[in-house]
């Protein structure tokens, strides 16, 4: 194994996946360069089982960097929220707010393919694994090995993008004791871009459009979790249409695949010369599809503070991100605090039987559908995140 000499970039971005990505390309477009830093090869993304909500404004960004999938996008046109055994529903309808679609649905593979799409060749070194990193008064340094090369990277800003952090003392951790099963089914009749949320004792179940399919997403606690995905494919659509009722029939479903849910909160986002962003910020349950939404504001955020701030060299020719960094911490937090609490308090108000919680919780989704106010702000909050709020 060979060690070269230090090389020096000005931003460095552990994490290739779609956030990470987002950021690297808004730099360029821009005129700042970075380099993306990945442990995967890069077309593992391709087997990423994920289907993802966006919301009208993650279009509109993604847009402006030429990676949004237009074919591979199916647009939710209306919003259906109801709870199971009890009364009360309300109905969100794009028509109310002037736009093509509220959402859109896209497999999780083909938003990293159309980010991919994008780079340099030379703009990820994949497949390498970080060894050390180093912070001190004036950057940061990180030892890695790639290719079977040690290699040694001095950058002015570490921005971390690598997803679900692993046990962190700076990341609070909620369990919420339940798991998302997730596949793909056929449904009769057609979903006529209707997406639903149904919010059953056991957990959150949505289906979002793709396609001619839905994905679904089946909330469970783990040992119910289990049995779901032991089940065969007659018994899973069995249990699915029990959950969900009888306004339509499933069938056919693909692959299932799982995922354990948390609430994961960074405290602080920005240390010395280190920014964490997307889901190794914030990992939020997947209720009302906010993780990569949000994730994507973070980024962007980042990416127009510094080369707002323009680049500040030293008499080396060395960058300086001075005072950017502490204001980007601050502007993320209402979105941050805001979407986590949003999500938070929806599993943890649905996720019962406790009948007079079921009861309010009906009278909450009349009230939804009778004040359009109290409905515009969570149609809002889906179409454009923080930008909801007053
Ligand atoms: C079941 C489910 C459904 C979801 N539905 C939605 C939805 O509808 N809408 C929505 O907005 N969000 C949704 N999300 C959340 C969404 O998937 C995430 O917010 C999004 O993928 C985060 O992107 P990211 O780039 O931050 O992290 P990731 O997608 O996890 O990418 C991180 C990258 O970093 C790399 N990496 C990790 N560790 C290292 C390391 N040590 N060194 C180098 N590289 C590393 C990984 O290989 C990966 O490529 C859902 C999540 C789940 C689990």
């Amino acid at each position: 194994m060979t060690e070269a000499a230090v090389e020096h970039v000005d931003i460095l971005i552990i994490g290739a996946g779609p956030v990470g990505m987002t950021l690297h390309l808004a730099l360029a477009a821009g005129g700042q360069k970075s380099l993306l830093l990945d442990r995967r090869p890069q077309q593992a993304q391709q087997t990423d089982p994920r289907a993802l909500a966006l919301s009208h404004g993650a279009r509109e960004l993604l847009e402006q960097i030429n990676s949004w999938p237009t074919r591979a996008a199916t647009p939710i046109e209306t919003i259906h929220v109801s709870q199971k055994g009890g009364f009360g529903r309300t109905l969100i309808d794009r028509k109310e707010y002037d736009l093509p679609a509220l959402g859109y649905v896209v497999r999780y593979r083909d938003l990293a393919g159309a980010l991919a799409s994008n780079l340099a060749s030379d703009a990820v070194l994949a497949e390498a694994e970080i060894l050390d990193i180093t912070p001190d008064d004036d950057g940061v340094t990180v030892s890695l090995r790639h290719a079977d090369q040690l290699r040694t990277i001095r950058t002015k800003l570490l921005v971390h993008a690598e997803g679900t952090p692993g046990d962190d003392p700076a990341v609070k951790v909620s369990d919420y004791d339940q798991h998302a099963v997730i596949c793909e089914v056929t449904p009769t009749p057609g979903h006529n871009k209707r997406a639903w949320e149904r919010f059953t004792p056991d957990g959150p179940l949505a289906l979002l459009p793709l396609g001619d399919e839905y994905s679904i997403v089946f909330t469970l606690p783990p040992n119910k979790a289990d049995a779901v995905m032991a089940m065969d494919d007659d018994a899973f659509t069995a249990a699915l249409q029990q959950q969900f009722g009888q306004r339509m029939s499933f069938a056919k479903p693909g692959k299932r695949s799982r995922f354990p849910l948390f609430l994961r909160l960074r405290d602080t986002v920005v240390k010395g010369s280190q920014v964490w962003i997307g889901n190794t910020a914030q990992t939020l349950h997947p209720v009302s599809g906010q993780g990569f939404n949000l994730g994507i504001r973070d980024a962007w955020q980042l990416a127009e503070m510094l080369l707002e701030n323009g680049v500040d060299r030293d008499p080396q020719g060395v960058p300086r991100w001075d005072g950017s960094l502490e204001n980007y911490a601050a502007s993320r937090r209402l979105d941050r605090q805001g979407s986590a609490f949003f999500t938070d308090r929806i599993v943890r108000t649905f996720s019962n039987d406790f009948g007079p919680l079921k009861l309010a919780r009906g009278l909450g989704l009349l009230a939804l559908d009778l004040c359009p106010p109290a409905r515009h702000f969570v149609a809002k909050r889906m179409i454009w995140g923080a930008r909801a709020w007053p």
